[in-house]
């Protein structure tokens, strides 16, 4: 069995939690690093946010999570890709869950 936490019942880790939050508030952050013992709810913390955000398409095989419909964003891996021959293609139905 899979039990999911809410982010707002997870208690302490105020500082990962606030980075976590500013990130998906700002993108231009770049993301979290996150490290710590074992034990002290870094992946819980991480999908409890997750579950929060809103479902969006990403570029298929994206590290990411590019949008497909603003290649003007596109990472050097997807510009690369688009370049050639092998360009990105939209996940199949479009959506995928997760911020970047
Ligand atoms: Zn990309």
């Amino acid at each position: 069995m899979n039990r999911m936490f809410a982010f707002s019942a997870l208690v302490g880790q105020d500082n990962l939690k606030l980075a976590l939050i500013l990130s998906v508030i700002n993108l231009g952050l770049g993301g979290v690093l996150i490290r710590g013992e074992k034990g002290m709810a870094k992946s819980t913390t991480v999908r409890a946010l997750s579950a929060l955000l809103a479902e969006q398409a990403v570029v298929a095989g994206c590290r990411y999570g590019c949008d497909p419909d603003q290649n003007e964003l596109w990472c050097d891996d997807c510009r690369e890709r688009s370049a050639g021959k092998n360009l990105p293609e939209k996940p199949p139905g479009g959506i995928a869950i997760g911020g970047h």
